[in-house]
């Protein structure tokens, strides 16, 4: 015999196929007896901690036996963790007798558990000496076989690092959900609503193969726990490649790849609803798992060819779907049975959702800040007048109140000079509107230079200017504004290869009394303007002289 019989006074933490024989069910059913009789003479040792027959296997019969070398009864919990088979009945024999018979799994309502768990247990109470343990498992879904032999301690220490990995995985996922719906909302982004779905199937698939949904979300829906897993699967892959296309903008920026994403997601979905009116369960399987394989390697495309077409967000989602799809081949293998189990196989695609979540949410907001960075540059530019850089009015309005309330409040002198050039129109008919620019930018230039640093300076309208001068009394304004008139009429413009002169008249007004209001000061100024132009111009009048 290859197989030793399982010393329950001993710990077991390694699952128990090694220590198993099995056997495959042709056509007919066997019955218990016939079962005992086919395995004691013909029983394959599988070498193997966790037995795998993949879709649609034939039932499996296990058999081990199991020696109690103590004086009194011992409880063993027998607990199969696969948490998506169909129908698992397990016998015990004790001195050649059926002493118990348990059947377990999904086609039984959740309530009807012994055990309040995710995971099939059976519990027994061994007799002393030796109990023969067989087990028939039959189930379309993936015949992966991990069988723990564990006391009651044992369950409870398994069942709470169990909640604490899950605890944190979807502590995590949730949180991470609720952000991007509140962001999609929020910021009206249909990519951020893209990876809520795609979460939000995720988390629901987790759910549904770990045996979580079941025990929390649908305990009563037989029917529901028969179909969900592989309609998840497929829901989780057509959201994660409708995420990729809304994520790189595919429709726009990678057409081709966009009609093979559209053409995959159709074809997956079509078929899978086609399996699903059909009843065929079965074929309904295989396409799930079989869509890992347009998932993984179109999702990997999306960001290799996105990196490739310079979309600079693409290198972050480059990263996250080689993680993620990495955790999917290598997690869906595992379960499938092709190959061997393992837990980091079992959990890998776990694991590399909780790094994709990181590098998606990075970036997300790695696309945000571009977003605003627009924005931002949008605000300035709308504030400055593009021929001369200088303030426009929106820009000047902007600045000009808080300056203003601190003149007022601090009881500083502000002194508002309204400048125009004089007969511009003629620069224009001379020489042309592009030679009229030029001339405004030169005379925005003088304006800077002979301005104090925390004078504010814009373009009013035209080929009108306004200067605002804190802390300066009309006098001095009045010294400021005589220099420029001056300075102006020395410049000679470089128009149109000609040194043209121009001459400006300017109106100067002062802050007064604290109830005055900007354009109390503008009105002021424009009078003392008018009164400059109808002087003849090329001179400077103060408003307070009228
Ligand atoms: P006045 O001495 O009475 O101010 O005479 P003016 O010709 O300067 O006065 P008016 O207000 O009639 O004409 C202003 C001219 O300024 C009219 C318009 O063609 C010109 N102008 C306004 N904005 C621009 C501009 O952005 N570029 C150019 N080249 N010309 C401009
Ligand atoms: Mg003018
Ligand atoms: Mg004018």
């Amino acid at each position: 015999m290859s197989y030793a019989s399982i010393d329950i006074s001993h710990t077991y933490t390694a699952p128990l196929g090694n220590e198993s024989r099995y056997l495959l069910e042709d056509e007919s059913p066997l019955t218990v007896e016939e079962a005992r009789l086919a395995l004691h003479s013909k029983g394959i040792a599988p070498h193997q901690g966790v037995l795998n027959f993949g879709i649609n296997s034939k039932p499996v019969w296990l058999y081990f036996t199991i020696e109690n070398p103590s004086a009194e009864l011992m409880t063993r919990f027998i607990r199969v963790e696969a948490s998506w088979l169909d129908q698992v009945d397990i016998y015990f024999f004790s001195n050649d007798r059926l002493i118990n018979a348990q059947s377990g799994g999904d086609k039984y309502p959740f309530d009807q558990r012994q055990v309040d768990d995710r995971f099939i247990i059976f519990p027994h109470d061994f007799d002393v000496g030796q109990t023969e343990v067989l087990m028939r498992l039959s189930s379309p879904d993936p015949l992966n076989i991990p069988i723990y032999l564990l006391s009651l301690d044992e369950m409870h220490q398994k069942t709470l690092n169990d909640g604490y990995f899950y605890g944190a995985i979807y502590g995590f996922l949730l949180a991470l959900l609720a952000y991007n719906i509140l962001l999609s909302f929020s910021l009206k982004s249909r990519r951020y609503l893209y990876y809520s779905q795609y979460l939000f199937f995720f988390i629901l698939m987790n759910l549904s193969y770990t045996g979580h949904g079941y025990q929390w979300l649908w305990p009563e829906q037989v029917t529901w726990q028969l179909w969900l897993n592989p309609i998840l699967m497929l829901a989780y892959a057509t959201t994660g490649l409708m995420f990729a296309t809304r994520f790189l903008d595919t429709q726009k920026k990678l057409k081709r790849l966009h009609y093979i994403i559209g053409f995959t997601c159709w074809s997956l979905i079509l078929l899978g609803a086609l399996f699903i009116l059909l009843g065929d369960n079965v074929r309904l399987l295989y396409l799930a798992f079989f869509a890992i394989i347009p998932f993984a390697s179109l999702m990997i495309t999306s960001g290799v060819v996105g990196m490739f077409n310079g979309i600079k967000e693409a290198r972050y989602f480059a990263a996250a779907t080689i993680f993620v799809t990495v955790g999917a081949v290598y997690t869906t293998l595992t379960v499938s049975g092709v190959i061997e189990y393992s837990n980091l196989g079992f959990h890998a695609l776990e694991i590399a959702m909780l790094i994709e979540a990181v590098l998606f949410a990075l970036a997300l907001s790695y696309q945000f800040k571009i977003i605003q960075d627009g924005k931002i540059t949008a605000e300035r530019l709308a504030d400055i007048d593009p021929l001369t850089g200088l303030y426009n009015r929106r820009g000047l309005y902007k600045i000009l109140t808080p300056l203003l309330n601190v003149s007022l409040r601090k009881k500083r002198a502000l002194s508002l000079l309204l400048l125009d050039i004089d007969y511009f129109k003629q620069i224009n008919d001379l020489y042309g509107h592009t030679q009229g620019d030029k001339a405004l930018r030169q005379l925005s230039k003088l304006l800077l230079n002979e301005a104090r640093n925390g004078d504010l300076i814009g373009r009013w309208g035209g080929e009108e200017f306004i200067l605002l001068l804190s802390e300066t009394s009309e006098a001095e304004a009045q010294v400021l504004a005589q220099r420029i008139v001056d300075k102006v009429s020395e410049l000679s413009l470089a128009v149109a290869d000609k040194e043209v002169n121009i001459t400006v008249s300017i109106g100067v007004s002062c802050l007064e009394t604290p109830t005055q209001t900007f354009d109390d000061l503008l009105d002021q100024a424009d009078k003392a303007l008018y009164q400059a132009k109808s002087k003849g111009r090329n001179r400077v009048v103060l408003a307070q002289a009228n």
